[in-house]
């Protein structure tokens, strides 16, 4: 294997080929229980490109909120991050594009749908917890797609567990193979470094230049002439142990999602992140075949494809501008081409995609498969769209997950309810919230997976739309798509149901249950309907 995945390759017309050009990117995501220090980490890749761009916006404890329109209020009286933005930066003649998630669970939705943009996804566990239920969870979502993991154990340089503990609880928990690429010397106070599993050398937690992946490597032996409280034998017998007890590297299994690389460091120190890096560098995949209704569409075809699997209001306030982001599938973005909506069959310029390459926003005039552009619209884009310069295929795999909370929105005016209609109809289309209408006409229900979205909506509804709303416990506790092979069956048991049937934001029909006992009587007497918590997962 050789040390990067890109191919050596003369320039051709524009500076490398498409295909070049997709082999170089790393389209990625970090997953973690909070505070497990995925924003130090984040913080500490960006440094490594130098480049820190903003889409949307990082994490910024401080000042660069202050721009943000009302209902960013929420997120900055409570001191959480809604919004997912992308980060672009290139090492090492690489281009990685880090998809931000919001870290508070309450908006896990927009992580799930971020997680269908990347390629794989770096998992940061602390070193003293393990496995966390969120970290779990959003495993979990990984691996309905087969995204390959790369594992970072942070915080080393506090007290941690067992290093085979570790191991083994990932291994046991999340049902995938590890293979230590370091392996720490010493832990806690004493933690003097990693030991290179590949290299067999250690490097220093202190002076080791922690920088980059090459920085100064010691051998054991003359860690232990630095150190004379250092038990060198039982050093070198922990490390044979982990050799032995160890899987070696499978590159092909890593990809496929069975076994995962591990790194130790701490993020805080900026020690082994440089490891990391590399670790991405050389083992993460490029940009991935998309499947779409039709076919595998893949990275380095010519014709420019893209899924929108997120959309942002608001980001000027002073406009009701709408940024959609789309992941590239295939081929090359240039500023000022036409793509076709493939819902709508209309074409739509692409006159100001925003790039977020390099420092800032709106820069480069071209982008490539693996990236992200965020292209400005007036609700004209919603998530799931496919955007093409091809066939007309739609992709597939951004998902939308039963709602853990419905509530019926009440109005206070019901002369706007027209406007409201319309308004949770944008809401939906963007993500903020799930919509079900009743098909009996009652007044619409909202889902969402935690109670700070309904906080958003309530406040994006006066804002923008001067609807003062309160939503009120429903009947219904519960929403489940319905579907059948058999349509027959499908229409007999939505006549059959009457009440508790409701439309989704695309017209999909949806089983809307007072609670658990109810959801498991009628499934057990619906033969041949399936209930599903995820729609539009391959
Ligand atoms: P997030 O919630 O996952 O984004 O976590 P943060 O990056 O905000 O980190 C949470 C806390 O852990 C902060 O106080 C960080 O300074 C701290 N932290 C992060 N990484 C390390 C580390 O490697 N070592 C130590 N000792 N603390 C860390």
């Amino acid at each position: 294997m050789s040390d990067t995945a890109v191919p050596a390759e003369a320039p051709s017309s524009t500076p490398y080929s498409l295909a070049h050009e997709v082999a170089r990117r790393r389209t990625f995501a970090i997953i973690s229980h909070p505070d497990a220090g995925k924003t130090t980490l984040t913080e500490k890749l960006l440094l490594f490109g130098g480049a820190i761009n903003l889409a949307g916006q990082v994490k910024a404890k401080g000042e660069r909120r202050n721009t943000r329109s009302d209902w960013m209020k929420i997120e900055r009286d409570r001191g959480i991050s809604v919004v997912t933005s992308v980060m672009t930066f290139e090492f090492d003649g690489l281009v990685f594009n880090l998809l931000d998630t919001p870290g508070h669970e309450d908006f896990s939705e927009d992580t799930y749908r971020t997680l269908t943009a990347v390629d794989s996804a770096v998992m940061v566990i602390d070193a003293a917890k393990g496995i966390e239920a969120r970290t779990r969870k959003l495993f979990e979502v990984c691996r309905l797609r087969d995204i390959p993991i790369i594992t970072f154990i942070n915080k080393m340089d506090r007290e941690s567990r067992d290093t085979f503990d570790l191991l083994d609880e990932i291994e046991k928990t999340l049902a995938l193979d590890t293979t230590p690429m370091t392996w720490p010397v010493g832990r806690g106070r004493d933690f003097l470094g990693t030991y290179d599993v590949l290299d067999g050398g250690v490097r220093l937690l202190e002076g080791g230049g922690a920088k980059t992946g090459a920085a100064e490597q010691i051998s054991i032996e003359e860690l232990g002439k630095r150190h004379a409280n250092l038990d060198v034998a039982a050093v070198k017998e922990e490390l044979e142990l982990a050799t032995e007890a160890c899987k070696p590297f499978d590159l092909e299994a890593f990809r496929e999602g069975h076994l995962t690389p591990v790194y130790f460091g701490s993020a805080l120190r900026n020690f082994g992140v440089g490891d990391l890096l590399q670790g991405l560098g050389r083992y993460a995949p490029p940009p991935r075949a998309q499947e779409s209704n039709l076919r595998k569409i893949a990275a380095d075809e010519p014709k420019m494809s893209a899924f929108v699997f997120k959309i942002q209001a608001n980001m000027d306030p002073n406009h009701r501008d709408r940024i959609a982001f789309a992941r590239l599938c295939s081929g090359k973005l240039t500023r000022g081409m036409k793509a076709k909506l493939v819902r709508t069959g209309k074409a739509m310029p692409l006159s100001s995609p925003q790039f977020f390459f390099a420092q800032d926003r709106s820069v480069a005039d071209e982008a490539f498969a693996g990236d992200v552009v965020g292209i400005p619209n007036h609700g004209t884009l919603r998530i799931g769209d496919t955007l093409t310069e091809g066939e007309d295929v739609t992709f597939i795999g951004v998902p939308s997950f039963a709602p853990e909370i419905v509530r019926r929105v009440r109005l206070g005016d019901a002369m706007k309810a027209k406007k409201l209609k319309e308004a949770l109809q944008q809401m939906s289309e963007e993500g903020v919230v799930q919509v079900f209408r009743p098909r009996d006409g009652a007044p619409a229900l909202v889902g969402v997976v935690g109670p700070l979205q309904l906080d958003v909506l309530k406040a994006r509804l006066e804002a923008e739309y001067q609807l003062p709303v309160d939503f009120e416990v429903s009947e219904f506790q519960l929403a489940r798509w319905i579907s059948s092979d058999d349509r027959k069956k499908l229409d007999t048991f939505i006549a059959n149901n009457g009440s508790s049937i409701a439309d989704d934001v695309d017209g999909d029909p949806v089983y809307l249950a007072k609670n658990e006992f109810y959801l498991g009587y009628t499934r057990d007497r619906a033969e041949g309907i399936v209930f599903s918590e995820i729609k539009d997962v391959k």
